[in-house]
């Protein structure tokens, strides 16, 4: 690492060759020797365009049950067969429908799969919620943050296993109807095909892009030794933190019950979330993509890929 960022520092002094000055800050010089140290085991403008893509306005907030959440669904199934993953399903679609405040939705998960190399019937489930608010008011809201980066991810993860196929089977769910009451995800645990004994972890992400902190959570190791110890051993990645919190063990809030993983810790199946801290953009129209920290999402999507092949390799 030294040797390298002494190469990177002479590329950057030669760069400037004593003609130009020198007007690079020291913050924008760290940034950019943090690009340059981390690879990435997936297409990380890819990883942009996906969650640009996603929370444009013509998604129109990908409410459940809407022509936006739609649009988002297809964009989803369309990666996943561009990916080769294969469905879990008939189709990659697995429709529900669900009752709450007053009101009827039919809603759909994608839910694709990826057969592991150890043949083994053990599986992973790593997951994100494709819905967000939609428009109210007027105003639309984009859900960049919330949770255009996890799908994006998840997309992320299906490109990787293109080429690099886990040791255990793989369920990559993109889970509709979180913001009405984690509906996707207790339709799929409710609903599965397979002994949930058979299920290593759940692997969940939900806002993953922006902190002014650097800080990406991980909760709920605190039931498994194992990924415990698999997350305190972990190399960082560039500037991304990963923090053991949140889970009922501190005086900050417990996030188990917050996103879709509550639906699969109800079901005693281990799980790790992912995600950042609430932000000023949080649930509010202003949750766009020229917010996200581009360099934070990818170390961060990173970063949970590490994690996940630490896990895949137990
Ligand atoms: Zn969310």
């Amino acid at each position: 690492m030294k040797i390298y960022l002494i190469i990177v520092g002479l590329v950057l002094l030669n760069s400037c060759g004593g003609i130009k000055k020198n007007t690079i800050s020291k913050d924008a010089k760290l940034a950019q020797i943090e690009t340059k140290a981390v690879v990435y085991n997936f297409d990380s403008e890819a990883l942009i365009r996906n969650i640009k893509t996603l929370s444009n306005d013509s998604f129109t907030g990908r409410r459940t049950g809407t022509n936006g959440a739609k649009k988002s669904k297809n964009f989803i199934i369309d990666a996943f067969t561009k990916q080769e993953v294969l469905p879990v399903f008939e189709s990659f679609e697995q429709p529900f429908s669900f009752f709450t405040r007053g009101k009827s939705y039919k809603a759909v998960n994608v839910i694709g799969f990826i057969k592991g190399t150890a043949k083994s019937n053990k599986c992973i489930v790593i997951s994100a919620h494709y819905d967000h608010e939609g428009v109210k008011s007027g105003e639309i809201y984009n859900g960049a943050d919330d949770n255009a980066s996890g799908t994006s991810a998840l997309i992320a993860f299906a490109e990787y296993f293109k080429a690099n196929p886990p040791k255990n089977n793989v369920i990559l769910a993109a889970f509709d109807g979180e913001e009405l009451g984690l509906q996707g995800a207790k339709y799929f645990v409710n609903n599965l095909t397979i002994p949930k004994q058979n299920i290593i972890i759940n692997l969940n992400m939900d806002m993953i892009s922006r902190s002014d902190s650097n800080e990406l959570f991980a909760v709920g190791t605190r039931y498994n030794q194992e990924f415990k110890t698999i997350v305190k051993n972990h190399t960082q990645v560039g500037q991304v933190k990963l923090i053991r919190a949140h889970e009922g063990l501190d005086s900050g809030d417990n996030w188990t019950y917050s996103s879709d993983h509550a639906e699969f810790f109800k079901a005693k199946i281990p799980f790790i979330y992912f995600g950042v801290a609430d932000h000023e953009d949080y649930h509010k129209p202003t949750d766009d993509f020229d917010k996200i920290d581009q360099l934070f999402f990818k170390n961060a999507v990173q970063t949970v890929f590490n994690i996940f092949k630490d896990i895949d390799n137990l």
